[in-house]
C-alpha cells in the first residue's frame, strides 16, 4: 500500500485502517492550522523518538507517508529508555523464537544502515552468557539458536577459564557464547535515525503532546506544548515508560519502570584486556554488561530496587548502589575491583506485564496506536519492530502470530 491508497483507504473508511482522513477533513484542519498558527497537518504523527517511535516514523516516511515525529525532550535523550552510551543485542531468548529471529534480521540491519549512514552504531564484540548450571531456559536457548542458524559455543567451566580469564569463574559450569552478536551505541543510534528521517523529509518537533480533541472513537489531533496542535489521521504513541502517563485508563497497572543502574569502572592503563575488541559482552550472576568502548570503561548494569517516574526520578547513583556495583565487580571481575568508577548513568525499564512488546490500537480511539513496553530488551528491537509497525498502522500484511503476542493482557502488575 502506498500513500495514495492509505489516504483513499483513509477517506473510505475501511479495511482494516478504518482512519478518519478524507480530503475534506485534511482541508478542514489545513483550515484550522492557518488559523490558529497551529503545526502543519501529517499523515500519521508519531509521538516518541525512542528506538520504537523514531524507527517507525523513518519507515513510514520510507513508505511515503508525510510523517510527523515529535519528542518532548529530543532523539536518545537523557530521560528516555533509549539513551545513554550503549545496548547488548543479545539473541537468545529461550521459548521466544520470534525474538531472535528479530535479532537476527537486526543484525544485517543494523550493518546496512551504519554503511548507508557512514556512522559506526554496531561492534561485534559477541556475548558471552555464564551459567551456574545447565538450565532448562539455557537448553531451550541453544535450541532455538541451533533452529534459527546463530553461531553458538557451548562452553564448560575448564573452557570458560581459559578463553576468559579475566571473569572469576567460581561457581560457574557453562557458558554460551555467540561471536555474532555485539554492542550499539544508544543516543547516537537514536539521533542517527532522526537525523535520516529528516534528510528523508520527515518533520522533527521537539515537544510535549497532548491528546487533543476526539470525536468519532478517533483522536483528531494532539496538542503541543508549544501552542501548536497537528493533526493527522493516524497516530502512533511510542512513548516508552510514559504509556501509564499519557494513557492512564488503558495503562493501568499494565507497566511498570524499575530504576536501572549502569556503572562504568575505569581499565587500568595500558590494559586493553576489558576493552573491545578483546573482551565480549557479559551476562553473569543475575547482572550484564560490556566492554569499555570508546575509552567508556567497562560497564555494569544492574537492576535498582524502585519504581521510579521517567520526568521526575533523580539520575545520580547513591552511595549503596556504588557500593552494590564494587561488590558486583569485586566477586566477577577482580581485577578492576580498586579502579576508579569513571560514569554512571541512571535510566529505566519500561516492564509490560509479561516482558513481550505493546503493539495495538487504542480500544477507544481506533486511530491510535500504542507502542512499547520494550521491558529491557527492546532497543535492538527498534529497526524490526519499528517497520512492523509501519505495516500495522499502513494496513499492509505482517505476520498474523505477533499481534496477539504484542497485546495489552488482561492480567495486572499487583
Ligand atoms: C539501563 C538500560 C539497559 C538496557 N539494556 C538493553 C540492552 O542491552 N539491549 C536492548 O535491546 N535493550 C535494552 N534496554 C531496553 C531498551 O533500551 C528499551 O526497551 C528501548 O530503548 C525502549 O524504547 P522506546 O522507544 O519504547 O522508549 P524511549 O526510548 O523511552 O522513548 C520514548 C520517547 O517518548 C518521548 N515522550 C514521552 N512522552 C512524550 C510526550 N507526551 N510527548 C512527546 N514525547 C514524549 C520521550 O522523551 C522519549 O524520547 C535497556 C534499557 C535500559 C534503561
Amino acid at each position: 500500500m502506498n500513500r495514495r491508497t492509505f489516504l483513499e483507504t483513509a477517506a473510505a473508511g475501511v479495511g482494516t485502517l478504518a482512519l478518519p482522513a478524507t480530503r475534506a477533513h485534511a482541508a478542514a484542519a489545513s483550515q484550522q492550522s492557518r488559523a490558529t498558527g497551529a503545526g502543519a497537518n501529517a499523515d500519521v504523527v508519531v509521538i516518541g523518538a525512542g528506538a520504537f517511535g523514531g524507527w517507525t516514523a523513518l519507515y513510514l516516511r520510507e513508505m511515503g507517508l508525510n510523517v510527523t515525529l515529535i519528542d518532548a525532550y529530543g532523539a536518545g535523550n537523557a530521560r528516555a529508555s533509549s539513551g545513554g552510551e550503549t545496548r547488548q543485542i543479545r539473541a537468545g531468548y529461550a521459548d521466544q523464537e520470534y525474538y531472535t529471529r528479530w535479532v537476527v534480521e537486526a543484525f544485517a540491519r543494523w550493518k546496512t544502515r551504519q554503511a548507508e549512514w557512514g556512522r559506526s552504531l554496531f561492534f561485534e564484540t559477541g556475548q558471552i552468557a555464564l551459567a551456574t548450571e545447565w538450565t532448562k531456559s539455557l537448553k531451550d536457548q541453544q535450541t532455538v539458536l541451533d533452529r534459527v542458524g546463530v553461531e553458538t559455543h557451548v562452553l564448560n567451566r575448564e573452557d570458560v577459564v581459559k578463553r576468559f580469564p579475566q571473569i572469576n569463574a567460581e561457581g560457574i559450569q557453562f557458558g554460551i557464547y555467540t561471536p555474532g552478536t555485539g554492542v550499539l551505541k544508544a543516543r547516537e543510534g537514536c539521533q542517527a535515525v532522526a537525523d535520516a528521517f529528516q534528510k528523508a523529509g520527515g518533520r522533527f518537533t521537539i515537544a510535549r503532546a497532548s491528546l487533543g480533541r476526539q470525536a468519532g472513537g478517533k483522536l483528531q489531533d494532539v496538542t503541543l506544548s508549544n501552542g501548536q496542535t497537528v493533526s493527522a489521521p493516524s497516530f502512533v504513541f511510542a512513548v516508552g515508560p510514559w504509556l501509564p502517563k499519557v494513557f492512564p485508563d488503558v495503562m493501568a497497572g499494565k507497566m511498570r519502570s524499575p530504576r536501572m543502574l549502569e556503572l562504568f569502572f575505569g581499565t587500568p592503563p595500558g590494559d586493553e584486556r576489558f576493552t573491545y575488541p578483546n573482551f565480549p559482552n557479559w551476562a553473569v550472576g543475575g547482572a550484564y554488561g560490556f566492554p569499555s568502548i570508546e575509552g567508556r570503561g567497562f560497564k555494569v548494569a544492574i537492576e535498582g530496587t524502585q519504581l521510579v517516574d521517567p520526568d521526575t526520578q533523580q539520575r545520580v547513583l547513591t552511595a549503596e548502589e556504588v557500593a552494590k556495583g564494587r561488590e558486583f565487580v569485586a566477586r566477577w571481575f577482580p581485577l578492576l575491583k580498586d579502579q576508579p568508577l569513571v560514569e554512571s548513568k541512571v535510566c529505566q525499564y519500561e516492564m509490560s506485564v509479561d516482558s513481550n512488546f505493546i503493539v495495538q490500537r487504542h480500544p477507544a480511539l481506533e486511530n491510535v496506536w500504542l507502542v512499547g513496553g520494550g521491558s529491557g530488551h527492546g532497543y535492538k528491537h527498534g529497526i524490526v519492530l519499528g517497520e512492523y509497525v509501519a505495516n500495522r498502522v499502513m494496513g499492509k500484511p505482517t505476520d498474523p502470530t505477533l499481534a496477539p503476542i504484542f497485546t495489552l493482557k488482561p492480567q495486572t502488575f499487583s
